[in-house]
């Protein structure tokens, strides 16, 4: 498995990093979340051996990753990485690329592999087509696709989807995650979206001020959110009587201790979110009706 213990890294005094720990087992998908800012993109840079650590270690089946200090090429076999900033080869096709790191020892194996390949990240069409004249959602499907084609042993992604518009996006999570899965690649994945880490990871974790603010099983994270940033990332929230509550917690009754007056109802597609005063406070709840302005009305949760 992978172990990370205790690493603490900075790009010059201040640590980005502070001793983090956390395993990942083969196959396992670990979500890291925060915000922009918060040491996603350093971490997984990290984890790949791009940097050297002022602390800790990482060690993948007890072999231990290394920074440029230790290691002459950046990178192992087992571990592949693909960047925010994915770089693919422009001007050769999509199937080119994609098959660029395999053997060329089996043409017809190497060919069905691409196909393969092509059809996890749908651009079973576009095989023929140069790179270059790709959209940039196209462009990060290839590089994805290239990611997996060797079949490392674990994976390490930064937002994979941020260039995906959302018409591809649900889809193509589904093919991914099921195919590491099915092939027992461990993945490591950097996002700030709910979407793809419910239903998807093993693990999650939560980074802030530097440091692991939560981590755990991301159902059990949403069931029981811990810190108003944890429950932020989960959707719409309250904080009444000192408890986190998600807006679609609260009920809208007859009658109750809790009063409030609407301020602005928002459509949000399964129903509709009123903002609302509650004493001195502004609160959340999904409804399913739209309420008017300045309409009193009654909550529990
Ligand atoms: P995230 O991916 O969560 O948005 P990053 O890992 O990109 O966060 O950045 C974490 C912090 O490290 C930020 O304060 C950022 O400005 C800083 N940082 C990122 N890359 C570098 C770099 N190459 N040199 C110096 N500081 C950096
Ligand atoms: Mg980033």
């Amino acid at each position: 498995m992978l172990e990370v213990k205790n690493i603490t890294f900075s790009y010059d005094k201040n640590p980005v990093l502070k001793q983090l720990r956390f395993n990942v087992h083969p196959g396992e998908y670990l979500a890291i979340i925060g915000e922009s800012g918060s040491g996603k993109s350093t971490l997984l840079k990290v984890l790949y051996g791009e940097y050297d650590l002022d602390e800790g270690n990482i060690l993948w089946k007890n072999q231990e990753i290394l920074g440029p200090k230790y290691n002459l090429v950046v990178g192992y076999d087992f571990m592949k990485y693909v960047a925010q900033e994915f770089d693919l080869m422009p001007f050769i096709s999509v199937e080119e690329n994609v098959g660029k790191f395999l053997s060329n020892f089996f043409p017809e194996e190497k060919q069905k592999r691409v196909a393969e390949l092509l059809e996890v990240v749908e651009l079973t069409d576009f095989a023929k087509t140069k790179v270059k004249t790709l959209s940039g959602g196209q462009k990060q499907r290839v590089a994805l696709a290239r990611a997996i084609a060797k079949q490392p042993e674990i994976i390490l992604l930064d937002e994979p989807f941020s260039h995906i518009d959302n018409f591809k996006k649900q889809s193509l999570r589904r093919n991914l995650f099921k195919y590491l899965k099915e092939k027992n690649i461990a993945c490591i994945v950097a996002t700030h979206d709910k979407e793809d880490v419910l239903g998807y990871a093993d693990n999650m974790v939560l980074l802030n001020n530097n440091e692991i603010e939560i981590q755990g099983h991301p159902e059990e994270l949403f069931k029981n959110p811990e810190t108003p940033l944890i429950a932020s990332f989960f959707g719409e929230f309250n904080i009444i009587n000192n408890q986190i509550v998600y807006a679609n917690q609260l009920k809208i009754v007859e009658k109750s201790h809790f009063k409030a007056t609407v301020m602005q109802s928002y459509f949000n597609g399964n129903n509709w979110l009123i903002q609302a005063q509650y004493k001195s406070k502004t609160i959340l709840i999904e409804h399913d009706l739209k309420l008017n302005n300045g309409e009193i009305f009654f909550f529990k949760y």
